[in-house]
Order: C-alpha cells, then sequence, then structure tokens
C-alpha cells in the first residue's frame, strides 16, 4: 500500500474519531505534519525519542478534548476520562495507535496509523 493510501485511510479514520469525540468533548486539532526541522528540535528537547514520528508522513496528528465547567472550557488529558477515545481509535484499524497508551511519553493527545 502507498504512503498516498495509509494518509487517506488515516484521515478519513480520524473524521470518524471526531465525529465520535464530539458526543462528548468539543475537539479542536493540534499538530498533524511536522517539518524534519521540528522533530529534530523535538528529540533534542527530550519531547521525542521516535527516530521518524508518523507526523513526519502525515499519518498521526495530536487532538485536545475540552468539556465546559461553570462556562469555562477545561481541556481533558487524563488516561481514564479519554480511555473511550483511545479504544474508538484502536477499533478502526488494527494499525491505530493511542499515545495514552504509552507511558514514555504519555501522550493522551497523540493518533497514529502505524505500520504494520
Ligand atoms: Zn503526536
Amino acid at each position: 500500500m502507498s504512503l498516498i493510501n495509509e494518509q487517506a485511510i488515516f484521515l478519513r479514520q480520524m473524521c470518524n474519531l471526531i465525529d465520535y469525540a464530539e458526543q462528548h468533548y468539543a475537539t479542536t486539532g493540534g499538530e498533524l505534519e511536522r517539518t524534519q526541522a521540528q522533530h529534530d528540535a523535538n528529540v533534542k528537547a527530550g519531547r521525542s525519542k521516535a527516530t521518524r514520528s508518523r507526523h513526519m508522513d502525515r499519518c498521526a496528528i495530536d487532538l485536545h478534548f475540552y468539556q465546559l465547567n461553570d462556562g469555562k472550557f477545561i481541556e481533558v488529558t487524563d488516561k481514564a476520562r479519554l480511555q473511550n477515545l483511545g479504544n474508538y481509535w484502536k477499533s478502526l484499524d488494527p494499525k491505530n495507535r493511542w499515545g495514552g497508551d504509552w507511558k514514555n511519553p504519555f501522550d493522551p493527545w497523540h493518533f497514529e496509523r502505524g505500520v504494520v
């Protein structure tokens, strides 16, 4: 399967995840594509240990989830509350991985289509 095929499937499934997430949260988008220079800066700063990020292949995105609390949006980042989103993402495709399952770095914002 070509990288374009992988990217297209990833983005289509991301639409499904966002639709699912919006049943519970206001959902906003963070980084999708990452340049080599940004990846190098992340490794240097200790924010990434990956030799190659799936963001560099446009097969990963960081999403942010918010709930209203007394009229203010509060970002939800704890694993227990986001586990259903991670489970849903992984149920869409055996290649899908969720950064909330990782311990170092714990990355609940990160959803990717991995290489199998
Ligand atoms: Zn990410």
